[in-house]
């Protein structure tokens, strides 16, 4: 326990190091707020939206009465190089989203997080808010295909700024009468530092898993666990995918998001092109699971205030409600779902909490002596 103390001695000074830099944006680490950006009351936050007043019940399968017509779920549509029946069949197909990670590793991870906050949070002062140096790195195929422009990769950081600074959207057109503005403010936002290009046909059809996935985040990726690089490039046959933060440590290389280039604002790829893929995607990159995480109702992302989902929603189907016996309609609006760009407008606090927990545990300045501590007292933290 001697060990433990002197790390927790070696954290506490480093923290107030960092927070001796008032005033000054320190990118990529944990810095006090300056911008009155914490959880003060006076913000317009958006919590009770749906809940304080009676829905009918619509099976997602239903013709939401709400959504504009260029967003009928039961309509074909083509993405991703392919025509889809309806959006049930897209969802169904699995290429909405390809982060996922076994039971075991989803125990450890959440395991961690217990230890930590019970025995190395109280310890550390977390009040700051987070500027993340972001890389986007675009692959584009032989004939140039994912050749997206300068202005789509700001926008790009743009929705992500807005979404984690719980803003409205700027970008896309809106599908539901009942969709949020917005939703909580979070602790993050994000800088674009640089871009770069490449054509290779490979890593342009790289998916999760493969060799030229390796390979193109090896000869790209940049900087440390607190930087986020996000590929742009065929999609692999999915969305987008991207890894955890307590898999970034031991394998830094694979560290990151990739989204397929056709989700970026402003690419007409209707109804995934208002650039939350990306939002999606780096959620998960902060430790976020999904809502429906686990399925058959259990509330599988311990939050409450994302009531449970028996199973991913798809188009915007509001009112819908799988999990009957519990609290609350489903989540649909929230980022980690799988309902449309144009439904998809909150994350909510508990999730700032956890990706800010995540964040100092796995990507933050004192991530280290914290992995080191969590080591003696906790599961080893391991994840491919
Ligand atoms: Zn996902």
């Amino acid at each position: 326990m001697m060990k433990y103390a002197q790390t927790l001695v070696k954290l506490t000074a480093a923290v107030l190091f960092a927070q001796g830099s008032k005033g000054h944006v320190m990118r990529g680490k944990l810095v006090n707020d300056i911008h009155n950006h914490g959880h003060d009351d006076d913000h317009n936050h958006k919590h009770n939206h749906g809940h304080g007043h009676s829905h009918t019940h619509i099976h997602a399968e239903d013709d939401p009465p709400t959504l504009n017509s260029k967003f009928d779920p039961n309509e074909k549509f083509t993405i991703l190089g392919k025509e889809w029946k309806n959006n049930q069949e897209f969802i169904d197909s699995g290429a909405r989203c390809g982060t996922h990670h076994s039971i075991e590793e989803q125990n450890l991870m959440d395991e961690s997080l217990k230890i930590y906050r019970a025995k190395v949070k109280p310890s550390i002062a977390q009040t700051g808010s987070v500027t993340i140096d972001t890389y986007v790195h675009i692959i584009t195929s032989r004939s140039g295909e994912g050749d997206i422009t300068d202005q789509m990769v700001e926008d790009q950081i743009t929705v992500m700024n807005d979404a984690f600074g719980g803003l409205p959207k700027q970008f896309g057109d809106s599908c539901g009468n009942s969709v949020p503005q917005s939703g909580a403010q979070t602790d993050f936002s994000f800088q674009l530092i640089k871009t770069t290009r490449t054509e290779n046909e490979a890593w342009f059809n790289a998916g999760p898993g493969s060799s030229a996935e390796r390979q193109m985040k090896e000869g790209l990726r940049e900087g440390d666990c607190s930087t986020l690089n996000m590929y742009f490039n065929g999609g692999g046959g999915l969305l987008g995918w991207a890894t955890f933060p307590n898999g970034c440590e031991s394998d830094t290389a694979m560290d990151g998001v990739v989204n397929v280039y056709s989700s970026v604002p402003g690419s007409d790829s209707s109804p995934y092109d208002a650039g939350d893929t990306a939002t999606h995607e780096v959620g998960h990159w902060l430790g976020l699971y999904h809502t429906f995480q686990g399925f058959l109702c259990i509330d599988g992302d311990g939050l409450d205030e994302t009531p449970a989902e028996r199973s991913s929603a798809s188009g915007c189907p509001e009112g819908r409600n799988t999990c009957r016996r519990k609290d609350g309609d489903d989540p649909i609006y929230n980022f980690m779902d799988y309902s449309y760009d144009c439904c998809m407008s909150e994350f909510a606090e508990g999730q700032d909490t956890r990706m800010k927990d995540f964040w100092t545990m796995y990507r933050g300045l004192d991530s280290k002596q914290i992995l080191e501590s969590l080591g003696e007292s906790g599961p080893s933290i391991e994840m491919q």
